[in-house]
């Protein structure tokens, strides 16, 4: 079977963007407004002659009632049906209290995590990714989204964790 990667994160860390980075065409919708995403989309995508699917969710968000509570299910649902998890942080943000929930959830799915720190446009930002560490989920992969820039070193890491 083709190994899965799900994508999961706060609403507007730059999910979609890095799904199409992956996959290398646009296809995941990308938007200025949170919650774009509903439910798991699944991507064909392939790195150096290997294939695997990458999942792109909704933004996960704890305690979330309604559609919101409903889009995080769904992210759930992805990371336990994932072989490893790419978690997304803002590095322009850094790491907020939705972020350390998220951690908690990840923790109970003893699935492999690779964190990224998303929006690392320039070196200033890429240095930034170090406090991330605080988070506890080993070294944070500085990556832009939008530019590529650390996106091959990534790729080469998602691979490693399959
Ligand atoms: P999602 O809600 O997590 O899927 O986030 P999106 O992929 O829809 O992106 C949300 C916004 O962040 C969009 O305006 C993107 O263009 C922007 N964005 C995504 N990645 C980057 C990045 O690496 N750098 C910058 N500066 N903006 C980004
Ligand atoms: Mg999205």
């Amino acid at each position: 079977p083709v190994p899965v990667v799900a994508v999961v994160g706060r609403p507007n860390v730059g999910k979609s963007t890095l799904v199409n980075r992956i996959i290398g065409r646009r296809q995941a919708v990308v938007e200025d407004v949170p919650g774009v995403t509903r439910d798991r989309v699944p991507y064909d995508a392939q790195w150096t002659g290997r294939r695997f699917t990458v999942v792109d969710t909704g933004g996960w968000e704890p305690d979330a009632k309604d559609r919101a509570g409903a889009i995080a299910a769904q992210a759930e649902i992805a990371v336990q049906t994932a072989d490893v998890v790419i978690f997304v942080v803002d590095v322009t943000v850094g790491a907020t209290d939705v972020d350390e929930a998220a951690v908690k959830m990840l923790r109970r799915s003893h699935k492999p995590v690779i964190l990224i720190a998303n929006k690392a446009d320039n070196q200033n930002l890429e240095l930034e990714a170090v406090s991330l560490w605080s988070l506890g989920l080993g070294e944070p992969h500085p990556i832009s989204a939008l530019h590529g820039r650390g996106s091959g070193d990534l790729l080469d890491d998602i691979l490693r964790a399959l």
